[in-house]
């Protein structure tokens, strides 16, 4: 893989971390395009705001192995799927993934089209064809046809509280598909409101995948809600309203 950009301090490959973690491993070629993805996220990351996590264990850990680790042995054992990664800002955990898994499509979606641009220039760098980088709010993408209820996987990491992101994701998702929701600290309050609002939603949680980051022990949790049901089609509502008024349990 041959470009441009500035020489970068080299990530880690933590191979017996991965294996141990996610019973996968990245291929050297894979460990390229990881390496590149460094290179270019600091290098944009001096023209577009980004991302403070910028030293190369840093980086590996909270950006590359954090976005692979929220969809758990999903990312080794699922069928290719259709995947949406709502809010992917500088692409994640939308950009690992599509690099993990080549056979997988994902669909970048940011409302700042600055982002947006950041992605699709790391496109051809990272030799990716499987990813689709959107401009666009995701209160109108959800109920667009080409959208709605068409995807197997949507992944949401650092968006909004979890009812908003419910809100954001589920009427997404196809029947007996899964949202994952990516978060940190997780409470019982939390999840009595998700469960609640999940349902409204047509949405039940399947499971809390509790665990640590691997370097700096950072509390971790992925919320997996798999679509039970049709979502309303007052879901979701206007643009800025599932954030300012987040449904209520
Ligand atoms: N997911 C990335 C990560 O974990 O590094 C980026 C997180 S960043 C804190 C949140 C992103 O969500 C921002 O880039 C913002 O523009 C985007 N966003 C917020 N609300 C959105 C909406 N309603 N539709 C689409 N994107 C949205």
């Amino acid at each position: 893989m041959t470009s441009d950009l500035p020489s970068t301090a080299s990530l880690p490959s933590q191979l017996d971390i991965w294996q141990e973690t996610l019973a996968w491993q990245p291929t050297p070629a894979q460990q390229d395009q990881f390496q590149t993805l460094y290179a270019y996220i600091l290098d944009a990351n001096q023209h577009v705001n980004l991302t403070r996590i910028t030293e190369p264990l840093d980086f590996w850990e909270k950006h590359l192995w954090d976005s692979l680790r929220g969809v758990g042995m999903g990312l080794a054992n699922a069928a290719p799927a259709r995947v949406m990664d709502v809010g992917t800002g500088a692409g994640f955990p939308g950009l690992p993934l599509a690099i993990a898994r080549p056979d997988w499509d994902l669909t970048l979606l940011d409302s700042t089209r600055k982002k947006i641009d950041v992605v699709q220039a790391a496109l051809p760098l990272l030799e990716l064809t499987n990813v689709i980088p959107m401009v666009g709010r995701v209160e109108t993408l959800g109920h667009l046809p080409t959208h709605r209820e068409q995807y197997d996987w949507v992944l949401v990491r650092a968006v909004a509280s979890v009812a908003t992101c419910a809100e954001y994701a589920l009427p997404l998702v196809k029947l007996g598909g899964q949202v994952v929701l990516y978060r940190g600290q997780w409470t019982v309050e939390e999840e009595q409101q998700l469960q609640a609002v999940a349902r409204q939603l047509g949405g039940a949680i399947a499971q809390v995948d509790a665990f640590e980051t691997p370097i700096t022990q950072g509390v971790r949790h992925s919320i997996y809600l798999t679509k039970v049901a049709a979502t309303p089609a007052a879901y979701p509502r206007a643009v800025g309203i599932p954030k300012q008024q987040p449904l209520l349990a």
